[in-house]
């Protein structure tokens, strides 16, 4: 068997161990998914080091978080509207500052983001970790819960290895009668194409048809040097996540996009943002505006993973979202910077 990790030169930065993408999502879906069962390992949240970063105390058996997704940012950051605007027009409740959702996490992602807010021990389809459920179950500990959020949120870990999930709580949700009572989002991490490989044509067309759903999928840098850096993938696995959000963006599924802004190389960043920004632009040229830079910040199991380079990047961050709000303003009239993200179109995408 080929080895998971190489070592690899991307410009200046030299990773250390880049993570074959392919490989390590074929080992790490076949360890959180039984198709035949209908089960998924769910990551317990209980016990985990995440709970010290948590505002309440894990609920669902400890197989559930609730978070609070906030609207305001740091001074320098654009607003982060998601998932609240696209949930509060879905709910058809007023806009909100502060949306609370009930997050459930799928416990492997193929990549070890160093930033990542998810302790690595939830990432790595660990049986001991966590706790094999169907989504109907997953759904019924929800809304056992007195005080539910109206929003549920698949995340991970990486959905993307398991994208039955999503498609499994929707038929859930249909079946108690709470498409129109609950909204459902979902993260993709663009790190696989199982969405086309491992689902069936009646099973897309359920995502592509469900109302009250929405999916914002996560590009990890601004370019291969800052994918690796921040990843520890090989970077060529950069270049793919465009293609597969070109291609999420063809089923016409509600979309949105996030983007991490850390590099090694902080020279890069005066080419690299714009760059970026023109790829977002060859999808749709709309596109960076449904895209929200997400400021990384120290959750408590990335404490221990700092580097004087990661800290450095963490710097670098907010050279590079000056770039970004510079290059939003050249390419975008105001009143199309104005609009809330959901009114950002993506109507004209050739199909
Ligand atoms: S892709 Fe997401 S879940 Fe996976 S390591 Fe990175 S931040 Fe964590």
């Amino acid at each position: 068997m080929r080895n998971l990790v190489e070592v690899s030169n991307v410009g200046k930065h030299v990773a250390k161990s880049s993570i074959d993408t392919a490989l390590a999502a074929e080992k790490y879906r076949a360890r959180v998914i039984n198709v035949e069962r209908r089960q998924l390992l769910i990551s317990r949240i209980a016990g985990s080091q995440q709970v010290g970063d948590l505002m309440i105390p894990p609920n669902c058996e400890g197989l559930g978080r609730v978070r609070h997704f906030k609207r305001a940012t740091s001074p320098g950051w654009p607003s982060n509207p998601l998932p609240i605007d696209p949930a509060c027009i879905s709910l058809g409740i007023p806009f909100q500052e502060v949306l609370t959702a009930q997050v459930f996490q799928n416990a492997a992602c193929a990549w070890r983001c160093w930033y990542c807010f998810v302790p690595y021990a939830l990432l790595a389809g660990d049986e001991k970790r966590g706790a094999w459920s169907t989504a109907e179950e997953l759904v019924d500990l929800y809304m056992k819960e007195v005080n539910r959020p109206s929003v549920v949120d698949l995340s991970g870990g990486s959905p993307d290895l398991t994208p039955e999930w999503v498609v499994w709580t929707m038929n859930a949700l249909q079946e108690r009668g709470l498409v129109n009572q609950v909204y459902l989002w979902s993260d993709d991490n663009l790190s696989t194409d199982y969405l086309w490989t491992m689902l069936s044509a009646r099973e897309l067309d359920v995502l592509r048809s469900y109302r009250s759903y929405g999916r914002v999928a996560c590009f990890k840098g601004f370019d291969e040097s800052s994918f690796a850096f921040n990843t520890h993938a090989r970077p060529q696995a950069f270049g793919l996540q465009f293609d597969r959000f070109k291609r999420l963006l063809d089923l016409e599924i509600d979309l949105y996009a996030y983007v991490t802004l850390t590099s090694p190389d902080i020279a890069s960043i005066s080419a690299g943002v714009p760059a970026f920004l023109d790829r977002l632009q060859e999808i749709h040229e709309n596109l960076p505006l449904r895209t929200i830079p997400l400021r990384i910040s120290t959750f408590s199991p990335v404490t221990a993973r700092m580097t004087a380079e990661r800290t450095a990047s963490l710097c670098g961050q907010e050279q590079a979202i000056k770039a970004w709000n510079h290059e939003i303003e050249r390419r975008f009239s105001s009143d199309m910077r104005q609009r809330r993200v959901t009114e950002v179109r993506f109507d004209h995408v050739a199909r």
